[in-house]
């Protein structure tokens, strides 16, 4: 059996991902130097360039607050935290509301609503299935399901058996087995907060990356944009597939080649169908999203990841999402690109 998992696994391997899984192409000509700061969040790694500091603050500075803030989400968010409010809400096996904190009520809210717009396909209640498949916490080892294992993971799935209450911020069951993984739309909650932090600072032009899904504001020195790449969608090498210029804007990119095992051939990824009960399995490789938040931006890259090529393209091009979608084809990879998806630069 042949194991993908991304260079930069977390402990368990939660929220796998590849480390410049976009690139963050530096500009050329710009006079003022920017502050880089990195590290882990949420089982992956977070990077942050900025410009333009105000004087009270220094680097030093920046990286505390933005270490506070991922911890922050990390104790909320996190599957592999026991304590973790998540892991709380998913332990909890009654059916009356739960009260949880703002942004994981909020959180849920935006997943809920990403669910009824996909039809299903984006949907957190997935973790049963994620378990049994081998990419949730159980560390369940990798092995196909049974027919039966599967339809009763499926029995604990889907959206409808969760309420969400904004104010005062809680969550309730209506079945006691669900359970929920954000790992679709963490990072992207997680990009948006320490957006959100450098902004309340004054801070207006930086770029946060974690573990690929990536926001930016302003432009750099010399009103130059921000360039990212949309990596190539193979595992086995880092490449770019075609280069935007984002600014002011979220980008988040999905793909089944991110993670995944191989057993007798057959490619296993950790994006599951919940209609099927099974790992996604079609010629879409990878969709990338921008949108004006990154929470959304990761939650349709999943979703629409999930629907395929052609029930994806279809909804991003009715919904007027801004995507780009790389298919496999019998004569290597072809692109098409929906909405207000920026002009990209073909890099093969
Ligand atoms: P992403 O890399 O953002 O596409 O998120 C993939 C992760 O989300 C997987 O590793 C699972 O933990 C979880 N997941 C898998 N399938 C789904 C799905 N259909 N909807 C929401 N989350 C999912
Ligand atoms: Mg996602």
């Amino acid at each position: 059996m042949k194991r993908f998992s991304g260079l930069l696994t977390g402990v368990n391997g939660f929220l796998i991902q590849l480390l410049c899984m976009a690139f963050v192409l530096s500009g050329c000509g710009s006079s003022s130097e920017p502050v880089r700061i990195q590290g882990r969040a949420i089982g992956t790694t977070y990077s942050v360039i900025a410009y333009g500091l105000p004087k009270n603050i220094s680097a030093e500075d920046l990286h505390k607050g933005v270490e506070q803030v991922v911890a922050e989400v990390n104790s909320v968010m996190s599957l592999f935290k026991y304590d973790s409010e998540l892991s709380r809400f998913n332990a909890y096996r009654k059916n009356d509301w739960f009260s949880v904190s703002k942004e994981l009520a909020g959180v849920v809210h935006t997943a809920k609503a990403v669910n009824q717009i996909t039809e299903g396909a984006f949907d957190i209640t997935v973790a049963p299935l994620v378990n049994l498949w081998g990419f949730g916490p159980d560390k369940r080892p990798e092995i196909i399901p049974t027919e039966a294992e599967i339809k009763e993971a499926q029995a604990n799935v889907g959206s409808d058996k969760i309420e969400v209450r904004l104010d005062p911020p809680a969550l309730k069951k209506l079945k006691p087995g669900i359970t929920l993984d954000l790992a679709a739309i963490a990072k992207g909650y997680c990009v948006d907060a320490v957006s959100n932090w450098l902004k309340n600072r004054g801070i207006s032009s930086f770029m946060v990356e974690i573990g690929g899904e990536i926001r930016t504001a302003g432009t750099k020195p010399g009103n130059l944009p921000w360039r990212i790449a949309v990596e190539k969608p193979v595992s086995m090498e880092r490449s770019v597939q075609a280069l935007i210029s984002l600014s002011g804007k979220a980008m988040a990119t999905s793909g089944d080649y991110r993670n995944y095992y191989e057993i007798d051939g057959k490619r296993y990824s950790h994006i599951i169908d919940p209609g099927t009960g099974r790992p996604i399995s079609h010629t879409l490789v990878s969709v990338s999203v921008v949108d004006e938040t990154c929470t959304r931006a990761d939650a349709f890259a999943t979703g629409l990841t999930v629907l395929g090529p052609e029930k994806g393209i279809a909804l991003a091009k009715e919904c007027n999402l801004s995507a780009f979608f790389i298919v496999k084809t019998p004569d290597g990879l072809s692109e098409i690109a929906t909405g207000d998806f920026p002009q990209h630069e073909k890099m093969n």
